[in-house]
């Protein structure tokens, strides 16, 4: 037997909070109305549709205050209407719980209805009318049939879990208890023929897709849960008619006068599910002896209910249907010999109590307190779901009171672990029955919001599929090839003994009483001898068979080695293989390894590209931001030179403004200049002619008799530059001054009055000693008179003239034209200083030269004064460093 493959443990520790990740299903909770019986009339119930029922009202029941009546409607997963065959409702219901059954989910199933509504028969059903139980063992069975392990392959262990052993200790365990049961035969009874009919199902329905590579084996066991306490209808104690005791607290007394059944107690086992400990688990092979078993349970139940005067109908039964499964070896040859490979599962099917109250049930003393207890245990059912609905709607984590009733606290793991729950609410929908019927819709309809941990798949066994089939295509390969070779080697040794034995005479009597006896001896010897020739017979028989047997065993043995050399050739071939693997191992190793190192290389290289990639960001963001303020700097330059442009041209056009007004003033100066030259020239060519004719009376210049006239008396030493033409304006003449035109007369208050003829007179002018720009904005001609003292004494009058411009800031500004200048002699002799020049040099002709020079300098003053000027009255010179006061 080669090895079996170790796997996980099947039976799994069911946690004992589900999970969120967990899938769940909701109880999944149908209907079925139930046909009224003959003796009532008034029906209150309709069905509407597949999912829905409706509630009337019988006659005389006031519903609400008003007194009307009210119709409600109730749905469910499906409702059965009461024309619904129990085949229906197994193909419905039950199907899918012994399907999970089968692949190792457990399920739970139960009746809910006030009494007479049909529970019991939708379980168990009536002759011919077989109900869900039967339906499901006949399926159950219809399908592990020929999968079954021999009975006491699985053991139960008295901590609800299973225990497995080897084909020969269950063949053994088989011998002794057949030769217990051997000695209190009783004579087997023959089955029930209501009973055979209630199993006697025609639709022999199968589950697909079963593990036929696992052997499988189920136990059966049956409770009653009445007054919350738990009995097994199944214990083989031989039971005697009880009569009822009971002490004050309605607990069932022990008494030496009765044996009254032990009730039994709940415990939980590793995995968290409940289970009655100590009851009665029966391994059952076929449909026939699980119902069998069930119908004792059933019989006892009853019997105990009439003995125990008790209320039946006030009891729960639970029906439980446990599945063992564990896989077969590799050969496929015997079941697995490991305990965890073990997959147990299990399908309870209860029939509840009646709902309906206390005061419905007419029980007097003992039996109300029972009833009373038992509704307890409905009302218990009723407050879990209540809670278990609220927890999983509202999140809410409130103590689920499993443990306040028995019913509740077996089937606990299936709401808190894991399961499919099905509950089937049977209605009978008599008018007497309304009240009840409402209650037990509402309750329904709040358990379908209650949901359960969907039970999750086993996992698969690792061993090859298939096995079972191969080992039996095997097995008759082999009988054939016996049967070929002349027959079975295993002939029925123990009856050819028999053969031999009875073909061996028997002996005769060998008594010797009569010494003179001739004839027993003789026999005897006779006998002896044949029988001596049988046994050399046999013996001879027995050596040809051997002889036969050692060339069948050399046969065997040539062909044993034959394939031993086969063998032999395919363990070469697997040696070669085995080295194509290694060399394939080694070849995947070193390309792991290049793999690795490329890896890290590529990883490197990444890395690298990486630090790269952010140092062109860098790069690019410092080139960017150099861009930028290269933009700023050239946009700042164009600005800078655009301003510097309109600078230089608004300088360049000043510059050229004052260069040509300076050049005009030039101009003026050196014309100025060449006239005083001219002048000088003209007057020593006059001295120069004058010392030749004796001084003529008569100047001989005809061109300007009013000048002449003038200078009669004013000796001048200088001519006017206004006498002749003046260089600025040509056209410019005295007596035009004289004219119609206004002048300013600025005669600064430190002149002298001279008493000469010849005053100058300006009729029409303003006599001012300061100018100021009332005065000028008056005029247009201006006329300076400037007083000097000569170095020979003299008194040197200057007329400086000029004319009066408007300036465009609004100010006045005068421009000389013309100076004229007179000589006399100073009333106060040399003392008078000089005001305007303190160091003039002696020499006259060099005076005369830079006084001119100096007028000159001042003529070229432009006085400018504006309108609302801060200096109020005074001016500006333009263009000169040289400056006197007036
Ligand atoms: P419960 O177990 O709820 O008290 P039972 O199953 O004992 O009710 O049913 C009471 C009676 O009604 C029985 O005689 C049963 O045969 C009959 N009955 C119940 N349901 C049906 C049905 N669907 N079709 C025919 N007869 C029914
Ligand atoms: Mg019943």
């Amino acid at each position: 037997m080669s090895k079996a493959v170790k796997m996980k443990p099947v039976r799994r520790l069911v946690p004992k909070k589900p999970s969120n990740n967990i899938l769940k299903d909701p109880v999944g909770v149908y209907c079925r109305v139930r046909p009224l019986s003959q003796d009532d009339q008034e029906c209150c119930i309709e069905v509407i549709s597949e999912t829905t029922i409706q509630l009337h009202p019988p006659d005389g029941i006031k519903v609400n205050r008003n007194g009307e009546f009210k119709e409600t409607q109730y749905s469910f997963k499906k409702v059965f209407g009461i024309n619904t065959t129990q085949l229906e409702l197994f193909e419905d219901v039950a199907k899918p719980l012994v399907d999970d059954l089968l692949h190792c989910k457990n399920g739970l199933l139960f009746t809910y209805g006030v009494t007479g509504s049909g529970k019991t028969y939708t379980m168990t059903g009536s002759p011919g009318q077989g109900g869900l139980l039967p339906r499901c063992l006949n399926m159950i069975f219809n399908s592990i049939g020929p999968y079954q392990a021999k009975r006491f392959v699985f053991k139960t262990d008295d901590k609800n879990g299973m225990e497995i052993q080897t084909q020969v200790d269950a063949l053994l365990e088989r011998q002794k208890r057949e030769n217990q049961s051997a000695l209190i035969k009783t004579p087997k009874q023959r089955l029930d023929p209501d009973v055979a009919d209630m199993i006697n199902i025609e639709d022999a329905c199968k589950v697909e897709g079963i593990d036929e590579d696992s052997v499988f084996a189920i136990f059966v066991s049956y409770i009653e849960i009445y007054n919350n306490y738990i009995y097994d209808l199944l214990e083989d104690t031989p039971f005697e008619p009880i009569k009822p005791k009971w002490n004050g607290c309605g607990t069932p007394m022990r008494s030496t006068e009765f044996i009254p059944p032990q009730s039994k107690i709940l415990r939980e086992d590793q995995n968290h599910n409940m289970y009655v400990a100590g009851c009665t688990e029966v391994e059952v092979k076929s449909t026939e002896e699980a119902f069998e078993v069930f119908w004792k349970g059933q019989k006892k139940r009853r019997i105990a209910n009439t003995q125990l005067n008790r209320e039946s109908s006030r009891s729960h039964s639970v029906f439980i249907i446990k599945l063992a499964q564990a896989p077969l070896d590799a050969d496929g040859d015997n079941v697995l010999q490991d305990k965890e490979q073990i997959c147990v599962s299990q399908l309870c099917l209860v029939d509840l109590a009646g709902s309906e109250r206390t005061h419905r049930t007419k029980a007097e003393g003992n039996r109300l307190r029972e009833a009373g207890n038992i509704n307890q245990s409905l009302m218990t059912l009723r407050t879990c779901i209540e809670v278990l609905r609220e927890n999983q709607m509202y999140g809410t984590n409130k103590m689920v009171p499993y443990r306040d009733s028995k019913v509740t606290h077996l089937f606990k793991n299936y709401f808190d672990g894991e399961g499919k729950v099905r509950m089937i609410v049977c209605v009978n929908p008599k008018a007497d029955d309304y009240e009840e019927t409402l209650l037990v819709m509402r309750f329904a309809e709040m358990t379908q919001e209650v949901e359960v941990a969907r039970p999750v798949d086993r996992p698969i066994c690792g061993l090859t599929p298939g096995r079972r089939h191969r080992n039996q295509a095997f097995k008759d390969e082999l009988t054939r090839k016996l049967e070929e070779r002349g027959g079975p080697i295993n002939g029925d040794d123990g009856s050819m003994i028999d053969i031999l034995l009875q073909s061996f005479p028997p002996l005769p009597s060998c008594e010797l009483v009569d010494p003179s006896d001739e004839q027993t001896l003789p026999a005897l010897i006779e006998c002896l001898e044949k029988r001596q020739r049988a046994r050399e017979m046999l013996i001879e028989a027995f050596h040809n068979q051997v002889v036969k047997t050692k060339s069948m065993i050399q046969n065997f043995e040539g062909t044993v080695s034959g394939k031993d050399n086969i063998i032999q050739e395919q363990r070469a071939k697997l040696s070669d293989k085995d080295r194509v693997i290694l060399q394939h191992k080694s070849e995947l190793d070193r390309l792991e390894k290049k793999t690795k190192t490329l890896e890290y290389k590529i990883e490197i290289l990444q890395k690298t590209a990486n630090i790269y990639e952010e140092d062109k960001r860098a790069l690019q963001q410092e080139l960017d931001t150099k861009d930028q303020k290269l933009h700023r700097q050239l946009s700042d330059n164009r600005r800078l030179e655009a301003r510097l442009q309109g600078v230089a041209s608004e300088t360049k056009i000043k510059w050229e403004k004052e260069c040509e007004r300076r050049v005009a003033a030039k101009q003026l100066e050196m014309q100025n200049k060449l006239w005083v030259k001219d002048e000088k020239l003209k007057q020593l060519k006059a001295i120069v002619t004058e010392n030749k004719n004796e001084r003529p009376d008569q100047p001989e210049k005809p061109e300007r008799p009013s000048r002449d006239k003038d200078k009669v008396l004013l000796r001048p030493v200088t001519p006017s530059p206004a006498s002749s033409a003046p260089p600025v304006r040509p056209r410019h003449r005295r007596s035009r001054s004289a004219g119609g035109e206004r002048w300013v007369d600025h005669k600064p208050a430190s002149n002298l009055e001279l008493d000469t003829v010849l005053q100058p007179h300006i009729p029409n002018a303003i006599q001012v000693s300061t100018p100021s720009e009332k005065a000028l904005s008056k005029c247009d001609k201006y006329v300076l008179t400037h007083q000097e003292l000569a170095s020979d004494g003299e008194i040197e009058t200057k007329l400086i003239k000029g004319e009066v411009f408007r300036t465009r800031g609004g100010g006045q500004a005068v421009q000389f034209t013309d100076i004229e200048t007179l000589k006399q002699e100073s009333p106060t002799g040399s003392s008078r200083k000089r005001r305007s020049s303190g160091n003039i040099p002696v020499q006259q002709e060099e005076t005369t030269e830079n006084e001119w020079t100096d007028v000159e300098t001042r003529c070229s003053v432009a006085v400018e004064m504006r309108a609302g000027s801060n200096l109020g009255p005074g001016y500006q010179h333009h263009g000169l460093p040289k400056r006197r006061k007036p």
